[in-house]
């Protein structure tokens, strides 16, 4: 098991364990519980970490984050406000982070 990914936020934790499943890499969430109920942990080693459970997929995981982070600067667009529960979302997310509802792009 191998940490790949750390951030305080855990929708952007949990956005990376998602592309990494859906790309059949299996991964574990550390820390989870750590950020329930609290805004933010300013300590970085109890931010929320993504674990690739195989070590031989590091690599692979690793250039998926990567490409998506690239994806995401190029033309992240305008920020959109979630349809159905009001949340603000990047503009490149598809579906809304927080109720997972398909997002209306105005384009
Ligand atoms: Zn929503």
């Amino acid at each position: 098991m191998k940490e790949i990914f750390r951030h305080h936020d855990i929708t952007r934790v949990n956005y990376c364990r998602e592309l990494l499943e859906a790309a059949g890499i299996p991964t574990m969430l550390r820390n989870e519980h750590l950020v329930h109920g609290v805004i933010e942990i300013p300590i970085p080693e109890f931010y929320p970490n993504l674990c690739v459970m195989k070590d031989a997929d590091y690599e692979r995981g690793w250039k998926i984050l990567n490409e998506d982070a690239k994806a995401s600067e190029k033309d992240p667009g305008p920020d959109l406000a979630c349809p159905h529960c009001g949340e603000m979302n990047p503009g490149n997310f598809a579906a809304c982070y927080s109720c997972e509802k398909p997002l209306l792009s105005p384009k």
